[in-house]
């Protein structure tokens, strides 16, 4: 048999549950990446085009749910995270602090952690937010994968021009970064996704079964 599309893994992805602090996140083993962005990057449609699974989404737009760490399954001890999103407006500096300590808290004591996939608009990159956590992914020393979304506003020339700016400033930066193009309404940048992913994860793909490296 040969090997399934790396994209296919994720279609297996499920909610698992939701948490507002780090005590009700699942249990810390196995391997999971998180998604995070600021609101309206684009990030809900790029776990949709990933799983191929337009409800995944709205479970994490529920509202009331959208301040929480929400958890998709893909098998035991593997996980893909939808982090809050950020920059909402008329939110109270008390939920952004709270948002704050929550992602904060996550992101340096969550062990199974292995990757973190940074989403921007291909238009508008490298916010104030993106830096922040990028310098957070730095000082953990964690790995970041960044999608420059909604890749379809700009001409295939744009893109490339955005690509090479993104790529330039992270040159700087000294980490281990990655960049690509993204799209969710074409369904462009899917495997590329699945790939990096699936090497974060240490999952290999073997004759349609997957094999999970990660401790569990
Ligand atoms: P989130 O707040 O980061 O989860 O962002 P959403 O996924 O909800 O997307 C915000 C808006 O951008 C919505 O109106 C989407 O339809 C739109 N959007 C998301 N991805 C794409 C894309 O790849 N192409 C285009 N043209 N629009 C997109």
């Amino acid at each position: 048999m040969s090997n399934p599309p790396p994209a296919s893994y994720f279609e297996k992805a499920v909610y698992a549950t939701s948490a507002a602090s780090l005590k009700q996140c699942p249990g810390d083993t196995g391997a999971e990446i998180a998604f995070a962005g600021r609101s309206n990057a684009g990030k809900s449609s790029a776990l949709n085009a990933l799983t191929r699974n337009s409800r995944l989404a709205r479970t994490s737009k529920t509202p009331g749910r959208t301040q929480l760490l929400n958890f998709f399954e893909l098998e035991p001890g593997i996980r893909l995270v939808d982090l809050p999103g950020y920059g909402f407006a008329r939110v109270p500096d008390s939920v952004k602090e709270q948002w704050q300590k929550l992602i904060d808290q996550y992101l340096r004591q969550r062990q199974s952690l292995r990757g973190l996939v940074l989403v921007m608009d291909i238009r508008h990159p490298l916010s104030d937010f993106d830096c922040m956590m990028l310098d957070w992914a730095s000082a953990c020393e964690m790995p970041v994968h960044i999608l420059l979304s909604k890749a379809d506003k700009l001409k295939k020339m744009a893109q490339g021009k955005q690509l090479d700016l993104v790529k330039h400033a992270l040159a700087k930066r000294q980490q281990n970064v990655s960049v690509q193009t993204f799209s969710a309404l074409k369904a462009t940048g899917v495997t590329p996704l699945a790939d990096r992913l699936l090497e974060l994860l240490e999952v290999v793909l073997i004759s349609g079964q997957s094999q999970a490296l990660a401790g569990k």
